[in-house]
């Protein structure tokens, strides 16, 4: 095993060091990628190998691409005229699944001959996924609906010769282990594993042993001045409170795009209804709302040009979601778990853009947010706002 570190990164280096084809590197250039993020400098050569790689790094640091760019090198003379699944690519929800297809359809159309690529999830008929089935190179996918697809033959896997889990440590979680479990049984075991996330331990052996063979491990150390790029603040407030302090921190702080943190649809729906009534435009988007809802209410929250100021939601968007210059997260309420505030933070101080982030912290969770500070090893410099409390 090789354990790769931020020491190792030679800051000049360019995308043509890294033996792409010159396709894609013509195309990082035409949307203005001028160098590899470090994850990209220490990923791409070993997938390009062959290797099973397991990347640890930072939210917004381009993991992605790290993934996508070599993936589609390692295809690119595969495709044939009948067509079985080359790659499968597995990430926890359907507005990632849309997202990452974005980014390999957008490299992929740049390749001599285009590598097919789709994204399959629930919440919308399965029909029209079966149908396109047999014309696909590249699949993106939620396990749920995946397994759907295998149950009903509609997908072929034998031949997939790339699997990525980005999201890593989240799609080996035990809410999705029985499904995922199903979905490693019917996968070829000769193939090429990549494991991607920010919050995945590189000491996590039973992973390793059971899915990666003789993985490159890079896990991407953060630099004290990274974490300056989200500043975080807590106030503490009353329960009763929540509602006008929120308002106050919005209209203060001038904020035109805010994403809202909330344990619950319930609570989703109310804060949004909330705002609304204030006038400030607000949309909510959880998993109880339709799939084509859910996708254009983030769809306009991230259109700069859209007058929707605020994304009320769940941990269902803290995930690998990218809004370009999002300034602002609040956390209206906090995360049960260290990992998901991670998570949540990272939708801002993305690409080396910087954000802050507002945390609501009642007497109540004062306990969990130390917590939460210890544990993902960060500091929220709390503020008391006397006229709130009383
Ligand atoms: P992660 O998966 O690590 O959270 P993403 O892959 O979503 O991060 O990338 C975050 C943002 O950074 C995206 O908007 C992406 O387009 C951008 N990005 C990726 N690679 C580069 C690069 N080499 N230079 C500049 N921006 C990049
Ligand atoms: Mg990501």
């Amino acid at each position: 095993m090789q354990l790769v570190t931020f020491a190792a990164i030679p800051y000049y280096m360019t995308f043509q060091d890294l033996n792409l084809s010159s396709e894609l590197i013509s195309q990082l250039e035409k949307n203005q990628f001028s160098k590899p993020t470090p994850i990209q400098q220490q990923a791409i050569t070993p997938i390009l190998e062959g290797k099973d790689v397991m990347g640890i790094a930072k939210t917004g640091s381009g993991k992605t691409l790290a993934y996508v760019l070599p993936l589609l090198d390692r295809l690119k003379n595969q495709s044939s005229e009948n067509r079985e699944i080359q790659a499968l690519v597995m990430v926890p929800t359907r507005e990632l699944a849309v997202q990452v297809s974005d980014a390999i359809i957008l490299f992929s159309k740049a390749l001599k001959n285009p590598l097919i690529t789709m994204a399959v999830y629930g919440g919308v008929s399965i029909n029209p996924q079966m149908m396109k089935m047999n014309t696909v190179d590249i699949l993106l996918a939620t396990p749920g609906r995946l397994l759907e697809l295998m149950e009903k033959n509609a997908v072929k896997v034998a031949s997939t010769k790339i699997l990525v889990l980005d999201e890593a440590d989240k799609m080996l979680s035990a809410g999705f282990k029985e499904e995922m479990d199903q979905i490693f049984n019917r996968l070829p075991s000769k193939k090429q594993t990549l494991l991607f996330s920010a919050t995945l331990s590189n000491k996590v052996s039973e992973i390793k042993r059971q899915l990666l063979k003789d993985p490159v491990v890079i896990d991407v150390q953060v630099p004290e001045e990274d974490l300056s790029l989200i500043k975080q603040i807590g106030y503490r407030v009353t329960p009763e409170k929540k509602g006008i302090l929120l308002r106050h921190l919005i209209e203060e702080h001038d904020m035109q795009q805010v994403l809202i943190f909330c344990s619950s649809t319930y609570q989703v729906e109310h804060v949004n209804d909330k705002l609304n009534t204030n006038g400030i435009t607000s949309k909510a988007v959880h998993g109880k709302k339709a799939q084509g809802t859910r996708q254009s209410h983030l769809n306009d929250f991230k259109d700069a040009d859209s007058d929707v100021r605020c994304l009320v939601t769940t941990d269902l968007l803290s995930r690998g979601i990218d809004i370009e210059f999002l300034p602002f997260v609040i956390n209206y309420e906090l995360p049960r778990s260290p990992k998901d505030y991670i998570h949540r933070i990272g939708r801002t101080g993305r690409a080396e853009k910087p954000g802050t982030v507002f945390t609501l912290v009642t007497p109540e969770d004062a306990h969990h947010m130390r917590v939460i500070q210890k544990k993902t090893k960060m500091k929220v410099w709390m503020e008391d706002l006397e006229e709130w409390n009383s």
